[in-house]
């Protein structure tokens, strides 16, 4: 029920019409009796000035920011944190004294996922299929966790070294160090002993679900103990698939998600987030 009294968030994004947010916020909301609500907000990229302005003026609590403004919607808020600002990218608005700060939850929520895996990955080397935005969380991520060396294949080269060269300039602000990355070229073979494969990239993502990142007819490197595939549509992938063939656990992106939306629940409403409700919800449970 929205009353007079309700507090809104928002999910600032373009389009925003599949999201999975809006189901997972409100069922947290209800399920603790918060008088509070989450809305799609599509904004297309000249509007998002105005967009954020709007959300000020409408005494907006917070909100989340998804693909195409995470990098876009930066100098529009009064703050950012320190992790934003070295992946360079926003996923969460949230207000401190009228402030709008700027944060990123997708580095946290991963490395949460990442434990619920229960792979380990201190002092392992580590791969990592794409240069985007979610793997420049990844890459965060993987700093913090103090991974020992990562194999990174992206399909343009360029766009991978310069992912690279910002964040190896940028984590010390943050306290953190790169470990040593090696770029691969997509036809290249991974080394053995690489612990756990990553993809970052869309491919497999549905309505493509029979891509594949990584060639069907390639094996994977001995020893690998898992893989973790960002996409949640469909729940189980190609390469999960593949994966699982040979043996080898594999995760989706849904526990990236919940532990995002997680993080930002709390930061707004100053609760713990009522997490396996929020799960059954993006499960559509
Ligand atoms: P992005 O910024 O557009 O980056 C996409 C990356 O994938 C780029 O490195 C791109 O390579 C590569 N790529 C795209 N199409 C490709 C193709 N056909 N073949 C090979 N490489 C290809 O996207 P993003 O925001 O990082 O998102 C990437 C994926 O992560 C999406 O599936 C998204 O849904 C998922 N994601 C999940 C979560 C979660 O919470 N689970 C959070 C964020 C993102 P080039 O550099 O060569 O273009």
């Amino acid at each position: 029920m929205i009353r007079g009294t309700t507090r809104l968030v928002g999910l600032l994004g373009w389009p925003v019409a599949h999201s999975r947010s809006p189901q997972m916020h409100n069922a947290a909301f209800a399920a603790l009796g918060l008088d509070w609500a989450y809305v799609p907000l599509p904004v297309a990229p000249p509007d998002l000035e105005a967009a954020v302005r709007g959300l000020r003026a409408m005494g907006f609590a917070g909100a989340n920011v998804t693909v195409p403004h995470k990098t876009a919607v930066i100098p529009y808020l009064d703050e950012i944190s320190p992790l934003a600002r070295v992946v360079g990218a926003v996923n969460t608005l949230r207000v401190v004294e009228g402030r709008w700060i700027g944060e990123n939850t997708d580095i946290e929520g991963f490395r949460r996922a990442l434990a619920e895996t229960g792979l380990a990955i201190r002092g392992q080397a580590v791969a990592l299929l794409g240069a985007g935005g979610a793997a420049r969380a990844v890459l965060a991520a993987l700093a913090q966790e103090e991974a020992k060396e990562i194999f990174l294949i992206n399909r343009s080269p360029e766009r991978a070294r310069r992912m690279v060269a910002e964040l190896g300039e940028a984590l010390p602000a943050a306290g953190l160090h790169l470990p040593p990355v090696h770029l691969l070229h997509p036809e290249e073979p991974l080394p053995e002993g690489v612990a756990l494969l990553i993809n970052a990239t869309p491919v497999g993502m549905a309505p493509e679900t029979e891509a594949s990142p990584w060639p069907p007819d390639r094996p994977f490197p001995w020893g690998l103990q898992g893989v973790i595939d960002l996409i949640y549509e469909p729940p189980r992938t190609r390469l999960m698939a593949l994966a699982e063939r040979a043996g080898i656990p594999a995760f989706n992106g849904l526990g990236m998600l919940l532990h995002q939306g997680a993080l930002a629940f709390t930061m707004w409403t100053g609760q713990p987030a009522p997490l396996e409700v929020m799960r059954a919800a993006l499960r559509g449970e």
